[in-house]
């Protein structure tokens, strides 16, 4: 079979741990798979890189940012390639603009447009093992290095692994798979064996770090079946695959939380047609992603309040576009608190059963925890609550829905 094995960096974080990692490829190889590796960069490295920017240039051109921080994983994929020949194994480096990833030309942020996958399928087809730094791409227009958000090499491994036509993509990491939550808060917390592309999605964009949510994004567009695992381990971690009868029996399969969240109010507007889009539209115009939204009805026909959330390194920001609309919105008051997370459970069986939603409120009714906010979608349960009780909340809930079973 075709696999592409993508290894984060605490799988490559020192040399001992690199040979290791070439001893695993091999083992995978020898027993007749063709083999493209998708590395990150040593732990802790990007961070530093970052580090440098900063100090170098607080107000940095992105596109530097990205020549910096994308030469970590070059770092990795070469140390990889020499470990490999080491033990026999042909191999060779791919920087990410040589393994034909392209991408647009939002540096740091960027997208994939395009997989040129030509030149890594004809080395694997010649016996070769195709080792390829993650996190980085090439924008054709303006020739121009780029990378793809923090965790990005998970979505470089799913694109490369749709590209090649891989039969998996095998991501692996520190910890066994994907957990029904974190187990740093619950120790009882199970691995998850099977989970859908559905549910892994809205896991990863509601806080889960296993994945990057784009990754799941493409592995989800292309049938791509993933699967998380432990690098320092031997056996199985969890799937991650189209959805079948049988995962629905379960209503619950994960909660989640989101501490960076942050609460905006808005008091006292003329509650009459395009307030809501005077509101918005400083915020949208400054790039702010906005979440949650409540208006409430306005008792005396006149005003209204909107709350709204953004994250938290967004807050500061909002408040002073929203200030500076104060004329052309016209409210009264403009109020935020950052104390504030985001908890959400999670399963594609909630289509199926009834209740869940009841569980979720009467357990935190239960512990005493203020609901300020609630959103659902059919797989989701979003509830806003405040940041201090986050891991009480989870404990509850965790066991309400029997999820240690
Ligand atoms: N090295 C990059 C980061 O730390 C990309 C990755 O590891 O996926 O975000
Ligand atoms: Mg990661």
């Amino acid at each position: 079979m075709r696999i592409v094995m993508k290894f984060g960096g605490t799988s490559v974080g020192d040399i001992d741990r690199i040979k290791n990692i070439a001893k695993k490829v091999k083992k995978s190889f020898d027993s007749g798979n063709e083999i493209c590796v998708v590395v990150s960069a040593m732990s802790g490295v990007t961070n530093q890189l970052i580090d440098y920017v900063e100090q170098a240039s607080p107000n940095y051109d992105p596109r530097e940012y990205d020549a910096i921080v994308s030469s970590g994983e070059k770092v990795t994929s070469g140390l990889l390639a020499l470990c490999l020949q080491e033990i026999g194994i042909k191999s060779r480096s791919f920087a990410g603009w040589q393994a034909g990833i392209e991408t647009d030309g939002a540096n740091s942020k960027a997208r994939i447009t395009n997989v040129n996958a030509k030149q890594i399928t004809d080395y694997m087809e010649n016996g070769g093992v195709a080792v390829v730094a993650g996190f980085q791409g090439i924008n054709i227009e303006t020739n121009r290095i780029t990378t793809l958000g923090r965790g990005g090499s998970d979505t470089s491994a799913v694109a490369l692994a749709v590209g090649v036509n891989a039969g998996r993509c095998d991501i692996y990491t520190d910890v066994d798979g994907v957990y029904t939550t974190d187990p740093r808060i619950v120790s009882d917390a199970k691995k998850i064996d099977v989970i859908s592309f559905e549910e892994m999605l809205e896991l990863a964009s509601l806080g889960s770090k296993v994945l990057q949510p784009r990754s799941v994004e493409i592995a989800m567009s292309h049938n791509m079946e993933l699967q998380v695992l432990n690098s320092f381990e031997d056996k199985p971690g969890t799937i991650i695959k189209n959805e079948d009868e049988n995962m629905e029996k379960q209503n619950v399969r994960g909660i989640t939380a989101q501490k960076d969240e942050a609460q905006i109010t808005i008091s006292g507007i003329k509650d009459k047609p395009g307030v809501v889009a005077n509101v918005f539209e400083p915020i949208s115009n400054a790039n702010i992603n906005v979440d949650m939204i409540i208006q409430t009805t306005s008792v005396d026909g006149e005003t209204t309040d909107i709350t709204f959330t953004v994250s938290e390194k967004d807050t500061d920001l909002a408040i002073r576009e929203l200030k500076k609309a104060k004329d052309k919105i016209n409210y009264n008051s403009l109020k935020s608190d950052k104390n504030i997370a985001k908890l959400s459970v999670v399963g594609i069986g909630m289509r199926s059963h009834s209740g869940i939603s009841q569980t979720m409120f009467k357990t935190l009714a239960e512990k005493g925890i203020n609901i300020k906010d609630i959103a659902t979608s059919e797989i989701k349960i979003s509830v806003l609550i405040e940041s201090d009780y986050v891991e009480l909340a989870i404990r509850a809930l965790h066991s309400s829905y029997n999820l240690e079973k």
